[in-house]
């Protein structure tokens, strides 16, 4: 390996002849590329001193900003030439797709889209763009004249930087390669996610994070027709690049298959002739849609992840366990030459790839033409911003009956559409995409997989919906939209339903301003509208207080979107008045959450995000070290993120939580966390499944090499379930008595003896989408998916599937904003 560094360097100083100016990584820096870690500010100092260098050739833009205010940049380069026509290049290949209108030029020149350190501890990457580009710009400036490069040097600043600090802190000098090192052990949550530790790979399609929607943004401008996503894997794996590893989705085309392969012989010339160990085809398989390999496929570019060994554990030079060191220098090489390679193959290709390029986006042969859409105003309308985001169109149906698949009932269906309901249609450039995000269930060619199987947005968004073989018309605009409220001031006060996360974002804000809210228990009628389980109640008596009372519920409703009705008296024409025992007071919570060791990082982080940036209300972070010195009694609810909690609860961490619930206390334990109370005294939850039953499954005699296969039937990679819902329990206002439960593993639980089982599956449930063993199945019989125990005066309530997952099922978060502000809601005075 030192060889090759020793031909960088050789590289490096010969290069200079080209561009008198134009520094090399190392000459900029002041050290050696690859014996240091490069801080962030400083990777962007490099690309603008090479923009600045070659004006003409390489162009900087900042297309976002993290939440920790790092800049997010790109970098186009290409020849002086394309350069000057870059506008023009980029809207001849929109137009290719069909994005744009009008006649499409073709365009000879590839478009080549390199990511960076999507994953902040897989450092080396970015360490590998700074000398990609040197290298594009003085020796393998031939490839620049048919092909436009992109570079994201770093998609994820904060992740990384917040792994290099904590690397610079720690590391020995020189570094110390015992893989026991202090410098090879990251703390917890670690540098791969962002700032509200989501994991930036798996927010491509949902888009929730700031990164990923201004990356989108410029991403739909460009539509390039490759996209590299560089990576690293563990210290003992090689290199992993292109073809990928079955299932691949069943809309990519033969070309994209094939011309993955080409690329990865391509690769495969320079690592054979280095003496380089790779693997392809394995692993990483393209199906799950929101990655940065399947997302760029399925918006017709060839789609790839290169992983070099390393990852956050490699520091600046690590022992393997094959007993070779591998160090910075080496990670950054191997992706450096596959960076280019991919440039060189691509520019060879330049022609083919426009053409097939063009060629994707015909979506003629779709079966499914148009999904239809019915249901809340509110989740119709949070499903149309993710579109935005991916600028897919739509349109509103004009009414009619539409046949096709019924995704309630999993069989043939029609539906009566209004003009409200949203239509998706195929026939559109993103018309494959559509049918990815939307389609009632994705067909598998192999059952072993990285990831999740079952997404489909209808289920996920909680609307019902039809797949329709034909076209359906659409009215391009809609409908009403939100009327606005009219404050009456001799109204005793103001009703509003309980459906959506807006009219979560209602309650918190008017919490947040001292305003008293009641909801009801039961269903009223008044003024001729009857009012569900839920609804929300502002009384001008609990409000004598407030200055301004009318004018500031307003406020608030009018920037929440939200038309509360005024109602005029407190006496119902049927169920509870206003001041019945069955609608009660909202007591605005003190809420905290545990983090750090132990709790899964996504998890906290996924919770963070919720209350920070989706309900905008206040929660304390706990850290787990600090749990048996914290006075509980100051909060009212208490999260448990999903977590491996067992070497952390001892005996006198489960009484303190048990005594803090007994006396009024809420805990919320969502998914891993439930597996520290299953079987413990006081708490109903029990394993549905024994571990020696879950043993009996295994077949004895199974070959050594079916082994892995035949432990599928165990598997549940992310299926969707539809469950029984009580929805006159607290826990499930403003849902249906069914909801569609994204299941992530085969973990189950009993239904409760002595509690509230909420959502529930019943004999012999079956997933509507996604994998799910056999063997997983029969342990789903009877089994809880959301369910509250009382415990003294306070609860437990159980979440088992974790509806926070990646933030994209939307249908699921109102489950948690009901047991935050509903279940049992007879909180103590802090
Ligand atoms: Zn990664």
């Amino acid at each position: 390996m030192i060889k090759s560094f020793a031909f960088i360097l050789a590289f490096v100083c010969s290069a200079s002849i080209f561009a008198q100016n134009l520094q090399s990584p190392s000459g900029f820096l002041g050290y050696d590329i690859g014996t240091k870690f490069t801080r962030h500010h400083q990777v962007m100092d490099y690309f603008k001193h090479i923009e600045a260098q070659l004006p003409k050739q390489v162009k900087v833009e900042q297309y976002g900003q993290t939440n920790e205010r790092r800049p997010l940049l790109l970098v186009y380069l290409s020849s002086e030439e394309n350069m000057k026509n870059i506008e023009q290049i980029r809207e001849n290949n929109l137009k290719n797709a069909g994005v744009l209108e009008g006649p499409s030029t073709t365009n000879d020149i590839a478009i080549v889209w390199l990511s960076y350190n999507v994953h902040g501890n897989e450092a080396s990457s970015t360490e590998a763009s700074m000398l990609t580009i040197y290298k594009l710009l003085t020796e393998n400036k031939e490839y620049l004249k048919n092909t436009v490069v992109i570079i994201d040097p770093c998609i994820n600043p904060d992740g990384r930087d917040r792994y290099v600090n904590w690397y610079n802190k720690t590391a020995s000098v020189p570094y110390n390669i015992d893989q026991q090192a202090s410098e090879h052990s990251e703390p917890w949550p670690g540098g791969r996610p962002n700032h509200y530790l989501f994991d930036l790979n798996r927010d491509w399609a949902w888009a929730t994070q700031v990164e990923t929607q201004a990356r989108l943004k410029v991403y739909n401008k460009w539509l390039p027709h490759i996209h590299v996503d560089f990576h690293e894997q563990g210290i003992n794996e090689p290199y992993y690049f292109a073809p990928a590893a079955e299932p691949f989705h069943e809309v990519i085309s033969d070309w994209q298959r094939n011309f993955q392969t080409q690329i990865g012989e391509n690769h495969a010339k320079y690592f054979d002739a280095e003496g380089w160990l790779y693997f392809t085809r394995e692993r990483f398989d393209l199906l799950y849609p929101s990655y940065g390999d399947t997302y760029p496929t399925y918006m017709g570019a060839i789609g790839m992840t290169y992983e070099q060994g390393g990852h956050g554990r490699a520091g600046l030079g690590v022992l393997n366990d094959e007993g070779e060191v591998l160090t910075l220098v080496d990670r950054l090489t191997h992706h450096t030459t596959t960076g280019i390679s991919t440039v060189e193959i691509s520019s060879q290709n330049a022609k083919k790839l426009n053409t097939e390029f063009g060629n994707y986006f015909d979506n003629s042969k779709l079966l499914y033409k148009s999904y239809v859409l019915q249901g809340h105003a509110d989740k119709i309308e949070s499903l149309t911003l993710l579109l935005d985001k991916h600028e897919i169109s739509y349109g509103f149906a004009q009414g009619g009956k539409v046949t096709g698949f019924d995704y309630w009932s999993s069989k043939q269906g029609q539906l009566n559409t209004t003009t409200n309901d949203l239509v998706v249609s195929t026939n559109q450039p993103k018309g494959k995409m559509v049918k990815v995000l939307f389609e009632p269930n994705t067909a598998l060619s192999d059952s072993l997989t990285y990831d999740i199987t079952a997404w489909s947005v209808p289920y996920a968004y909680g609307l019902g919906a039809i797949a329709s073989k034909s076209n359906v018309n659409t009215n391009d605009k809609l409908r009403n939209g939100y009327a606005t409220p009219v404050s009456n001031s001799s109204a005793t006060g103001y009703v509003i339903e309980w459906n959506s996360m807006k009219d979560a974002q209602f309650l918190a804000e008017l919490l947040k301003n001292n305003i008293k809210v009641r909801f009801t228990e039961k269903p009223f009628t008044t003024q001729g509208k009857t009012y569900n389980r839920g609804s929300l109640i502002i009384v001008r008596g609990d409000n004598k207080k407030v200055a301004n009372f009318d004018d500031k519920v307003f406020d608030i409703a009018i920037s929440n979107n939200r038309t509360p009705n005024a109602i005029i008296s407190g006496f119902s024409t049927s169920g509870p008045d206003f001041g019945s025992p069955d609608i009660k007071l909202v007591n605005a919570p003190k809420i905290a959450i545990l983090s750090g060791d132990y709790t899964s990082s996504l998890s906290y982080g996924e919770l963070w995000h919720f209350f920070e940036q989706q309900l905008h209300y206040p929660v304390t972070s706990i850290n787990t070290k600090d749990l048996s010195s914290t006075n509980l009694s100051k909060y009212n609810v208490l999260v448990m993120p999903d977590g491996y909690y067992s070497g952390f609860l001892n005996e006198d961490l489960t009484d303190k939580i048990k005594i803090w619930v007994r006396s009024g206390g809420k805990l919320i334990a969502i998914d891993g966390a439930l597996n520290s109370f299953a079987g413990k005294d006081d708490f109903g939850l029990k394993r549905n499944q024994t571990e020696d039953s879950i043993e009996n499954n295994q077949n004895k005699t199974i070959k050594y090499a079916d082994r892995e296969r035949d432990n599928t039937k165990n598997l549940i990679t992310g299926a969707i379930f539809k469950t029984d819902v009580d929805n006159t329990h607290p826990l499930a206002f403003g849902y249906d008595d069914y909801y569609f439960t994204l299941k992530q593993g085969n973990t189950s639980y009993s239904l409760l003896d002595t509690g509230y089982n909420v959502a529930y599956l019943g004999d012999s449930p079956k997933n509507v989408s996604g994998y799910a063993g056999q063997e997983a199945l029969k342990q789903l019989n009877k089994s809880l998916v959301f369910g509250e125990q009382r415990m003294g005066s306070g609860s437990v309530i159980y979440i088992v599937d974790n509806v926070m997952f990646r933030s994209f099922w939307e249908n699921g978060k109102l489950f948690f904003v009901n047991a935050i502000f509903f279940v049992n809601n007879n909180l103590a005075e802090l």
